[in-house]
């Protein structure tokens, strides 16, 4: 039997720009809420740290080393989060572009192991339009990652527009990757901790997509795909109470479909960093098992946790191959391995 390929779709990388940066950020005193984990990062003693700057900034050594080790064919790759959204306008958006830059020569110099989501820079919306065609066009990248607010705002805010028209008109798949809750409700999440990935990322990315859902961004682009990682951040979960609330209520905006439609037409779920089986069985069950991804978290989570968890997990080869790649390969446009050995014998 044919191995089964691995394709993981929430990886993370860095540049030694954005690290300094966000280090700079820290130290003229940033009081949002993901001040605490970046002034963690921004310390030199911390192991875990040191570990995972290490491997965001390696491309070519341990990370490949590490998948080869693991059977993982490819990462989809996405500068870390909160990407470039915490820096000034032109600054953020050149970083963005010399990131996507960067991220093309890469997955150029290894087609078969990296795909790329593009960063941008949504504080100046329609430089980051261009940016996503840029990236979807001439870079041949693979989507773009947003992550969660950016100043405290949600996208959406009707300036955000141009954004998802750039992406609808490109195909571009947007990836809303957590970062700490905005500014207006981070407060009770700082004690013990929570506005990490515990619980804040997931509340923060969560209340994000459902007022995506809510302002009938899928209504306008009715085409549009949104990816959510971390089992779809809570949302799952809730469908069944969104839909009767939103129908049941009466302020609510009014909208083409249900939320949970919306959720099955227009959204796709990963698995990253929540590797387990009740979960996953429940996932396919609510969103259905075309709008499943697998992916890892890396670094920030380990390739063999997450390898072992899909190996084993209790589904069908036919189910298990969606979820590894077929699924990926389709929404992120990434060829199939039988094209890959075709184009190679051509
Ligand atoms: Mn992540």
């Amino acid at each position: 039997m044919q191995r089964q390929r691995r394709i993981a779709t929430e990886e993370a990388f860095a540049t030694p720009e954005q690290l300094e940066a966000l280090a700079d950020r820290i130290a003229a005193g940033d009081d949002s809420a993901d001040a605490p984990f970046w002034g963690m990062m921004a310390g030199s003693a911390n192991p875990f740290a040191q570990r995972v700057k290490r491997q965001l900034l390696d491309l070519d050594d341990e990370r490949l080393a590490i998948m080869d080790a693991e059977g993982v064919d490819m990462h989809v790759l996405a500068l870390t989060s909160p990407g470039v959204q915490m820096f000034a306008p032109d600054r953020a958006a050149a970083m963005a572009r010399d990131s996507n830059d960067r991220l093309a020569e890469l997955v150029a110099r290894h087609p078969r192991r990296f795909a790329g989501l593009a960063t941008i820079a949504p504080q100046d919306p329609e430089a980051a339009a261009l940016e996503v065609e840029r990236a979807m066009g001439k870079l041949g990248l693979n989507g773009v990652m947003i992550n969660s607010h950016t100043n405290d705002e949600y996208l959406d805010e009707e300036k955000y527009l141009p954004i998802f028209e750039a992406a609808a008109a490109s195909g571009a798949p947007i990836y809303l990757h957590p970062r700490a809750p905005s500014r207006g409700m981070a407060g009770p999440y700082l004690k013990y901790g929570l506005e990490t990935a515990m619980w804040g990322y997931g509340a923060e990315t969560g209340l994000h997509a459902v007022r995506l859902i809510m302002s009938g961004v899928f209504d306008r682009f009715p085409g549009l795909r949104l990816v959510l990682g971390h089992m779809g951040e809570g949302l799952p979960f809730w469908q069944w109470r969104l839909d009767y609330m939103f129908a049941s209520g009466s302020n609510r905006p009014k909208l083409e479909l249900l939320p949970g439609e919306y959720m099955r037409r227009n959204m796709a779920i990963t698995t990253s960093g929540m590797n387990w089986d009740k979960a996953l069985a429940f996932c396919i069950e609510a969103v259905g098992i075309d709008n499943i991804m697998w992916a890892i978290d890396y670094p920030y989570q380990t390739t063999p946790e997450a390898v072992e968890f899909m190996d084993r997990a209790p589904l069908s080869d036919e189910d298990r191959t969606k979820i590894y790649a077929g699924n990926a390969e389709r929404i992120f446009n990434i060829a199939p391995l039988a094209d890959e050995l075709e184009m190679e014998r051509a």
